[in-house]
């Protein structure tokens, strides 16, 4: 997983358990709002529905209280009885004896007062069965309220009126005949009262359920109130009663729930809240380890490729000076795998990485790029040099693992941050230094050049160029003569490629390497065996000679398909020699083995080209089974100038012989050089001398010649 996708798929994974978390505390809060919401408001409705029941009971409680009153004057005012003694002499007593003697205990009203026709003069005044003064027990408010009353046929007039004692309700009506015959005088008025005393109210509150009914002069706070007006319509005093709030009451009842309810939702959002915070840490803590992971090679534990790529990215971002990249790659790691195994081999990318990364204090970072490559990042001012050289300084000591002794070399190469250079070009760069530094033969330090990548491009160009030629047939077979060392006979021809370009010919010793390293070599192999085997049938009786490169040998299908090219151009592999050169021994030896024997079963041989200036000793020669070895040119020409070079090729051609290897000289350009390779005991000679490669038409008039 790259470590952005690590990052945003943790910044993700986090932000949506928080989105999750904060979307249920908001539906988890706002149902608890609502709820909350409910309850307040049914509370307060229920309180509001039964303080409106209040209020009009209060209301009727004062209509009952005024209707009561009302009907016991009209039964009282309107009395033909009644109006016939008030107009008598004998008013007085007659309004004592029926009204004024019953106030002392009549639960009806608390006094009775007779005013006569005048409207100011007081017939008779009781209160609680004993006279009073009503002018100054009600004050002025009474006699208006008299004048008002005095009319006959008029409705009892009804009042609230404050008193010396208090507040009373009072009701006056014109004495008069239940039946009026004509006109009537002016009339005498009765009035009744009744004070408001805590009894009423008492009986009051428990006829109309108002609990605490009660008088005030002013209301009271957080109680209800009916204010009672005079005859004015002045306030003098007020009905407070409190209320029965019976929403609080059950809400009072249901509260240890609702608290209940409450704490239990509180702790459970807690826990979510809890559960939601260490899911998102955790979340980000997987996040770190795979970014980390991405960023990091796990067996050394310094950064990886991308760790690498990343951090030259975050230093470009800064002001810091301009780093540099140094490669390493390991000489020979290859081999202590092979030979210790990979415990050991990884044991030793250990202690590398360990060294490299503290081997410099400019050395910022270090990262494990492949199997044994390695990349510094250095920032300082150290001089060009110094870090290359403390770095193979590493290497200059062998390492000891578990008591072996292993020694390994490195190649650096190196290439600095020029401008705003993107980090994949600093590493394509010092990636370049370093194949140029195994190229020029490892344990040493390249820094990158702009004449490596122009190299680089001429090379891209040279591999277009001979791919072309490969399939166009351009790549041509030239024939150098083999002639027998005892009778100077061609016996056979050894076939080199050619290449002509316009701009001339390119020489194989450029093109074949070319080729191995291309990949281009399995096509040009078989273009070579295949025209050098058409040209080589016009010349019956003679061997063939074709130059196999190594990396043909090491490809598994190789030997098949030599034999199916032999069987289509039905040539005959007894005829055919393939030369190979010792390199292939060292590096595959099994595979180059297999290809050898599968080969040799139909009857192909195989020389061994080159020998004498590698390290293959004579005893693999016949290990693998050779039938001949060419005695590499460098020692021919040797002999001329060194007079112990006779004695190392005539040493090496003896041990040869008896083996009973047959041996060929190569490169013979003299006759002196002919002599002692004959006089050594080679069977076959080749060389200017002889013949210089030629084209097959040259070949084919040459042996024309030398046959007439
Ligand atoms: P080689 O197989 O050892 O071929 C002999 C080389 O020595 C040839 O060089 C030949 O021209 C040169 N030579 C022969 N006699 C003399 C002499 O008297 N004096 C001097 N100075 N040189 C002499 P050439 O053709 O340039 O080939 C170089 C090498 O390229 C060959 O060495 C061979 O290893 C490789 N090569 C050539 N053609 C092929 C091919 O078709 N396939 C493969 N795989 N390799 C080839
Ligand atoms: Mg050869
Ligand atoms: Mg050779």
């Amino acid at each position: 997983m790259s470590s952005n996708l690590a990052r945003r798929r943790g910044r993700s994974q986090t932000s949506s358990i928080i989105a999750t978390t904060v979307c249920f505390l908001v539906v988890a809060l706002a149902l608890t709002g609502l709820m909350a919401h409910v309850v307040v408001a049914m509370t307060r409705s229920a309180n509001e529905i039964d303080d409106a029941r209040a209020t009009r009971a209060a209301s009727a409680a004062i209509a009952a209280l005024v209707n009561r009153l009302s009907a016991t004057t009209t039964d009282n005012a309107v009395w033909d009885d009644a109006y016939k003694a008030i107009s008598s002499s004998s008013a007085a007593d007659w309004a004592y004896e029926n009204w004024g003697k019953t106030t002392a205990d009549y639960p009806l009203y608390d006094g009775a007062v007779v005013i006569g026709p005048d409207h100011s003069s007081i017939v008779s005044a009781y209160a609680k069965g004993k006279p009073f003064q009503p002018s100054a027990f009600f004050g002025e408010g009474f006699f208006q309220q008299i004048n008002k009353a005095a009319d006959a046929g008029q409705a009892p007039v009804v009042n609230f009126i404050r008193t010396e004692t208090g507040i009373a309700l009072i009701v006056s009506q014109a004495i008069q005949p239940f039946t009026a015959e004509g006109e009537l005088p002016k009339l005498s008025v009765l009035s009744l009262y009744k004070d408001l005393t805590p009894e009423v109210l008492d009986i009051l509150s428990g006829e109309h359920e108002l609990d605490g009914l009660h008088l005030a002069t002013a209301p009271e706070p957080g109680l209800l109130n009916t204010p009672i007006t005079d005859m004015q319509g002045g306030v003098i005093g007020h009905l407070v009663w409190p209320s029965k709030a019976p929403g609080s009451a059950v809400f009072h009842q249901v509260y240890p729930y609702i608290s209940a309810a409450i704490i239990i939702l509180v702790m459970f959002l807690g826990g979510v809240l809890l559960v939601g915070a260490s899911e998102a840490r955790r979340l980000r803590q997987l996040a770190q380890a795979a970014i980390f992971e991405a960023n990091h090679d796990s067996l050394s534990g310094l950064l990886n490729r991308q760790g690498l790529l990343a951090l030259l990215e975050e230093v470009q971002g800064t002001d810091l000076a301009q780093p540099r990249l140094y490669l390493v790659d390991l000489d020979g790691f290859k081999a202590v795998n092979d030979a210790w195994g990979h415990a050991v081999g990884d044991d030793l990318i250990r202690i590398v990485s360990n060294a490299l990364v503290a081997c410099h204090p400019e050395v910022v970072a270090a990262a494990r790029l492949g199997g044994d490559e390695f990349a510094l990042v250095q920032i300082g001012s150290a001089a060009p040099g110094e870090i290359e050289a403390t770095i193979l300084a590493l290497f200059a000591e062998p390492f000891k693992i578990d008591g072996r002794t292993i020694e390994v070399g490195a190649s650096i190469g190196a290439a600095a941050r020029d401008g705003d250079l993107p980090p994949l070009e600093l590493l394509r760069r010092a990636d370049m230094a370093l194949y140029r530094a195994k190229e020029n033969g490892r344990g040493r330090a390249i820094e990158y050049d702009p004449e490596l990548d122009r190299e680089r491009q001429k090379v891209a160009e040279m591999e277009a160029l001979l791919k072309s030629a490969i399939s166009d047939g351009a790549i041509e077979a030239f024939f150098q003569p083999l002639v027998s060392a005892a009778t100077g006979a061609v016996t056979g021809l050894e076939a080199l490629a050619r290449w002509r370009t316009p701009t001339g010919n390119i020489s194989p010793e450029i093109f074949i390497p070319l080729a191995e390293r291309c990949g281009l070599i399995d096509a040009l192999g078989t273009l070579m065996l295949k025209t050098s085997i058409e040209h080589a049938k016009s010349w019956p009786g003679l061997a063939l000679s074709v130059n196999v490169s190594p990396v043909q040998l090491c490809n598994p299908e190789f030997a098949a398909e030599v034999i199916s090219l032999l069987q289509g151009l039905d040539f005959d592999p007894k005829r055919l020699t393939l030369e190979i050169t010792e390199g292939v021994l060292m590096t595959n030896p099994d595979q180059a083995r297999r290809s050898i024997d599968h080969l040799k079963q139909v009857g192909i041989k195989f020389a061994l080209d080159d020998f004498g200036c590698g390290y293959a000793s004579i005893g693999a020669l016949r290990q693998f089974g050779f039938d001949r070895m060419k005695i590499d040119r460098s020692l021919v020409s040797a002999l001329d100038q060194s007079s112990n070079g006779a004695d190392v090729l005539r040493a090496t051609i003896s041990l040869a012989t008896a083996l009973q290897i047959p041996v060929t000289a190569e490169g013979i350009e003299n006759a002196h050089q002919a002599e002692i390779l004959r006089e050594a005991g080679c069977d076959q000679l080749q060389g200017y001398l002889i013949g210089k490669p030629m084209s097959a038409l040259d070949i084919s008039s040459k042996l024309r010649e030398h046959a007439a």
